[in-house]
């Protein structure tokens, strides 16, 4: 008999998320008749998604040519050649039907004055397989597309008969003896009291881990549960140490602002007023990829030119562009930049500063979304019963670094993916797998131990020393000795969590807990993180290693796997990159020639 009592419920597919990737896998499971329930700790339209400013990319061409083959090979080169192949063909293959598919769910796309759908540059966004000029690829509601994805997925969803659980805390993935994923718990935040659902299918949809670091653009709620889950359930995370730093988040706090506004015009500068990026990236100078822009930012500043009176950051200018296009174009980040730096954009420069943004690594999934478990025999392997989208997953569409507004591409490309998967795999007429209540003990245990911990490190004071560990020892540049001592830091700071101290004892709006929780999986992510970096003895896309400042394609193009356990011991596999597209030349593919590994320059 357990110490909680519990409220079942039996569905076909449950979503664990509600942001656009949860939400587009949501809405694609239940149009198709699957009895679906969406689960989600914050308000569906509160989910980070809602933040994404930049746009959503795609080769439809409104604003000069494109195709989806250069799509195909500007993600390719993004990714360091670290991405599947199969999956970017998929994706950037699908990207224009997935835009014109939000535009007529209702997307309020900015236009063109023929009334096409307004595109912008973006980093990393060429023509003519990399040796062309800058594309407009990025589709854009002004500064809001994210937020107008978010609220028009959320409609569509309410339209057909998913069922949304809201302010519920997903705790744990309920497995099987015979490693199937059969459900999970939850608790309800406001009331305290216990779920279980038992489904044929869960979809983790529960977004990145940006908080594992002290700076980043992403909300406090983004703490990658989802990985938590996957590591308790002895599942592997795969190429964790890939994490991006967005060139400007804003100076001392971190809200993000768009690339776009590179896209649109704007540029860096030094303290010398010098537009240093034409220096490192002659040809797309600003808009060179995140990683390398974030790279030469860090340059800057360690040279002695960084601006402020601490020499410790770099501008970006926008006032040089006429003011009625910012209004246009770029209203929300003026407003961020007013707000959070008390900026006027028309008039100054933003500070801004290289700032944690997007997890490339995370839940190992195939192009369908199914969670893989790779065994020696098999390292495409699934899990059945579970799988992941959106920024939780690592399909792995980005590889070592992801390039600007593929992201928001990823969430409906690949949440839809899953729900074709998934109408595939579920016979609506089977039976809905139960457990029974032992499984549910086991997760309320560790609940109910975290519940009552009483320990000496107060929650916040733990979390703190994990985002100083990570951001001084995980960040743009990284040594051996930088990785070694945070391996040794992230490792004392789970002796930490396991002295943790939790104040409050309730089970009604007790943030306390709940933000316990969220450090739990949030270490989780910090172990996979650091002890991967410390592995890779090369540098690859966001992974800049200064003691090994060379990609090196004969070791290293291979994908982490990490096992991270209860006390926080990792152990390290690697599974192989699929260089295969899904499609052959002969049937209408790419030239794979064309895509050969190569030195990554802008
Ligand atoms: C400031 C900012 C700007 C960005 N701009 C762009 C852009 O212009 N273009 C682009 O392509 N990408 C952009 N990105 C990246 C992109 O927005 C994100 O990668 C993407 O929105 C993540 O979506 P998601 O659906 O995976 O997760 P999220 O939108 O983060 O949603 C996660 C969901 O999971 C739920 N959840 C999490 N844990 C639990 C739990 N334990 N129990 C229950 N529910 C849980 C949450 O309630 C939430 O609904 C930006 C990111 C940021 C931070």
């Amino acid at each position: 008999m357990s110490a909680y009592e519990y409220i079942e419920h039996d569905y076909d597919v449950v979503v664990v998320g509600a942001g656009g990737a949860g939400l587009r896998a949501t809405l694609g499971m239940a149009e198709q008749g699957l009895k679906t329930a969406c689960v989600t700790k914050v308000f569906p339209t509160r989910s980070h998604t809602v933040a994404a400013q930049g746009g959503i990319a795609a080769s439809l061409g409104n604003m000069g040519a494109d195709s989806w083959q250069w799509h195909m090979y500007d993600t390719v080169k993004g990714s360091d050649w670290l991405g599947d192949n199969d999956t970017i063909e998929y994706v950037t293959r699908q990207a224009p039907r997935a835009v014109y598919e939000l535009e007529h769910y209702g997307v309020p796309f900015s236009r063109t004055e023929e009334g096409k759908i307004y595109q912008r540059p973006f980093g990393g966004h060429v023509s003519e397989y990399g040796e062309g000029v800058p594309v407009s690829r990025a589709c854009a509601a002004a500064d809001r597309t994210g937020h107008a994805m978010l609220h028009t997925l959320y409609g569509q969803s309410l339209k057909h008969n998913a069922e949304f659980y809201i302010e519920y805390f997903a705790l744990d993935l309920i497995m099987s003896d015979d490693g199937q994923c059969t459900g999970i718990i939850a608790w309800k935040l406001d009331d305290g009291t216990m779920h279980r659902f038992n489904a044929k299918m869960v979809v983790l949809a529960t977004g990145g881990a940006g908080r594992t670091y002290f700076s980043c653009t992403s909300a406090h709620t983004c703490t990658g549960d989802g990985a938590g889950l996957v590591a308790r359930a002895g599942l592997p995370l795969q190429d964790m140490e890939f994490v991006q730093f967005h060139p400007t988040g804003i100076y001392g706090v971190g809200p993000l602002i768009t690339e776009g506004a590179r896209g649109e015009g704007g540029f860096l500068t030094n303290s010398e007023g010098e537009r240093f990026m034409e220096r490192y990236a002659p040809t797309f100078k600003d808009l060179a990829s995140r990683d390398v822009v974030s790279r030469c930012m860090t340059l800057e500043v360690r040279e002695g030119r960084g601006v402020g009176p601490l020499k410790d950051h770099i501008y970006l200018n926008l006032s040089h562009l006429p003011a009625e296009m910012l209004h246009e174009r770029l209203p929300g980040i003026s407003e961020s930049a007013r707000i959070f730096s008390g900026v006027d954009v028309t008039k100054e420069p933003i500070p801004v500063l290289p700032t944690a943004h997007y997890n490339m690594g995370g839940i190992p999934t195939n192009h369908w979304g199914e969670v893989l478990r790779p065994t020696a025999d098999n390292p495409d392997a699934t899990v059945p019963g579970l799988m992941a989208a959106g920024e939780c997953a690592s399909a792995s569409l980005h590889g070592a670094n992801r390039l600007g507004t593929n992201s928001l591409l990823d969430l409906v490309v690949l949440g839809r993916a899953t729900s074709i998967r998934a109408g595939e795999l579920i016979d609506p007429a089977g039976a809905v797998p139960n457990s029974g209540h032992a499984k549910a003990d086991d997760i309320f245990a560790r609940f109910d131990a975290t519940r009552n911990a009483a320990g000496n490190s107060p929650t916040a004071e733990v979390r703190l020393k994990m985002q100083k560990a990570m951001q001084t020892n995980a960040a743009v540049f990284r040594t051996s000795e930088t990785l070694s001592e945070g391996c040794q830091q992230i490792d004392e700071i789970w002796g930490d969590l396991k002295d943790v101290k939790v104040v409050d004892r309730s089970l009604v709006w007790n943030t306390d807990l709940m933000e316990t929780l969220e450090l739990q999986n949030l270490m989780s992510n910090a172990s996979a993180i650091i002890v991967g970096a410390e592995a890779r003895k090369e540098s690859r896309g966001a992974h800049a290693h200064e003691d090994f400042p060379d990609r090196d394609d004969k070791s290293w193009r291979k994908h982490t796997l990490a096992w991270v356990d209860e006390n926080g011991k990792t152990k390290l596999d690697y599974r192989p990159v699929h260089e295969k597209p899904l499609t052959s030349l002969a049937e209408g593919g790419v030239d794979m020639k064309k895509f050969a590994p190569k030195k990554r320059v802008y």
